[in-house]
């Protein structure tokens, strides 16, 4: 059994319900652990485009990284994500960011995702619920990794974990 971090996002449509379908989705994959709260991003690259709602979750799953990433693209795929513009606006998307201490990178998958310690829409979701976990590579914790990020798009929290 693998523990993974799993990065949600979605900015067309009704957000809040495009992530808890994906959420849904990918508790048949596994066992969901862990939530972060929801918040409200700034985009990054192509800026003229809606605001983003992100999440983080942890899911335990016996799936292969392979095979978690074939299941992440049928759920994005089934939500009915459009995607005309390179980082443009998308109904969901959903990057592996840990999964256990992996390290690897193929043409298709890169673990720990490559950005994962430069996007604050990212790290902060995460820090929220694995705030101690260290990134195996940087081997620092996404906490320090956090305080030393340098990047001013805004992060706001929409709702907070276990709020209904
Ligand atoms: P995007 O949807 O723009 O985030 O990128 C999707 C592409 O990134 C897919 O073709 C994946 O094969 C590739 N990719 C590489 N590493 C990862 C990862 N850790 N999680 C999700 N997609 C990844």
């Amino acid at each position: 059994m693998a523990t993974v971090y799993l990065g949600l996002g979605s900015n067309i449509g009704d957000t809040e319900k495009n992530l808890r379908e994906a959420v849904e989705a990918l508790a048949k994959r596994g066992a969901i652990a862990s939530v972060s709260s929801l918040y409200r991003t700034e985009p990054v690259g192509f800026v003229n485009q809606p605001w983003f709602l992100n999440q983080v979750i942890c899911l335990e799953t016996k799936l292969s990284p392979e095979d978690l990433l074939k299941a992440t693209q049928q759920i994005e795929n089934n939500l009915g994500r459009e995607r005309t513009i390179h980082w443009g606006p998308r109904t969901i998307d959903i990057d592996i960011l840990l999964y256990d201490n992996l390290v690897m990178a193929t043409p298709n998958l890169t673990i720990p995702h490559s950005w994962l310690s430069e996007r604050r829409f990212v790290l902060e979701p995460l820090a929220e619920i694995a705030p101690t976990l260290k990134h195996p590579i940087l081997e620092k914790t996404l906490t320090e990794l956090l305080q030393e990020l340098k990047n001013d798009k805004a992060v706001v929290i929409l709702k907070e974990r276990h709020s209904d």
